[in-house]
């Protein structure tokens, strides 16, 4: 897969891989489906893993006190433990993992978008923005990891964000010398000054501790700078200033016309008519054009395989 290692991500089992859900049916995304070739899709789904059949009455969370509680509401059923138990068991097994894409809004899978009530008749709602029982022990084990749902896998930025994100974080995992270390940071030198110059300035330090000789800790500090730096993708008018602004490096080498191109292209990007990774391609040609090999090898070009940039108009 063009020197990329395969991701390994974590995934609600209803959506895509089998029909699971309470009412028996499963969800379609099409970004799921075309990303399956590229990616070690690990699906799970708690509540069957509980005993909990196909179809079966719906779950809910129910707050009493400072008790959260998973109840089915319609039997009274208290599936509170034995969904702790599945999750402890579950979690301890789990390796290697670069990003979860969970349901959102399910009283199991979602985080940050569920409703709790106050009580079992669901005569009062508490919030709407619960995690899940699932969903909290991924936020507990692996804060710092991707993690998206269907519903913001419709947001072509977020998309972007999280393919860049689990496929560098599968590479990071692969390494295993200091020469990787310092190799995968050159690599990935314009990605990381797009997306937090700060933080890149950080990991340039902790690499020159490589160079000079000192490196204590210096895996486990990179590490924690890394998942620092992939918190939040760019803001849209930064990444456009950062390309403007590597543009304009080779601007004396490139031909008014193409000039002139990219500046629209830009716009469209602005306008929401083209994706970034169109106008990645177009600045790399131009570069590669004007004759300068500096930033071939840059990740930020190719963050994620070329095939996965279908992906870009899918709704
Ligand atoms: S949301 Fe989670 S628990 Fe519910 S059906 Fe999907 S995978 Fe299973």
């Amino acid at each position: 897969m063009e020197g990329f290692i395969t991701p390994n991500i974590v995934i609600s089992k209803c959506i895509e891989f089998e029909v699971c859900r309470y009412n028996g049916q499963i969800i379609k995304c099409p970004f799921i489906e075309k990303t399956k070739p590229y990616m070690n899709f690990i699906p799970v789904c708690p509540e069957c893993a509980i005993g909990m059949g196909v179809p079966r009455e719906p779950i809910d969370i129910i707050i009493e006190g400072n008790k959260k509680r998973l109840i089915q509401t319609s039997t009274g059923k208290d599936f509170t433990e034995k969904m702790h138990r599945f999750n402890y068991s579950y979690f301890k097994s789990l390796n290697n993992i670069d990003g979860f894409l969970l349901k959102s809004k399910s009283p199991s899978c979602g985080i940050g978008n569920v409703k709790a009530y106050a009580d079992s008749k669901k005569l009062k709602l508490i919030t709407t923005t619960e995690n899940g029982f699932f969903g909290d022990e991924v936020v507990n084990y692996y804060p710092s990891l991707a993690r998206e749902d269907e519903n913001s896998l419709t947001d072509m930025y977020r998309r972007e964000h999280f393919l860049i994100k689990i496929f560098t974080l599968a590479k990071f995992r692969k390494i295993c010398s200091f020469k990787n270390l310092i190799d995968f940071h050159k690599n990935n030198f314009l990605l990381f000054k797009a997306y937090n110059p700060d933080e890149k300035k950080i990991m340039d330090n902790i690499i020159s501790k490589i160079e000079s000789n000192n490196p204590v800790n210096v895996v486990e500090e990179y590490r924690n700078h890394l998942y620092k730096l992939f918190v939040h993708p760019p803001k849209p008018n930064d990444y456009i200033e950062f390309m403007i602004e590597i543009f304009n490096q080779f601007s004396n080498l490139i031909s008014n016309q193409e000039k002139l191109l990219f500046m629209e292209n830009i716009q469209r990007y602005k306008e929401g008519k083209i994706t970034l990774s169109t106008n990645r391609k177009l600045l790399k040609s131009l570069i590669q054009r004007a004759g300068n090999t500096s930033y071939a090898d840059q990740s930020f070009f190719n963050p994620y395989p070329g095939k996965l940039m279908e992906t870009d108009y899918i709704i």
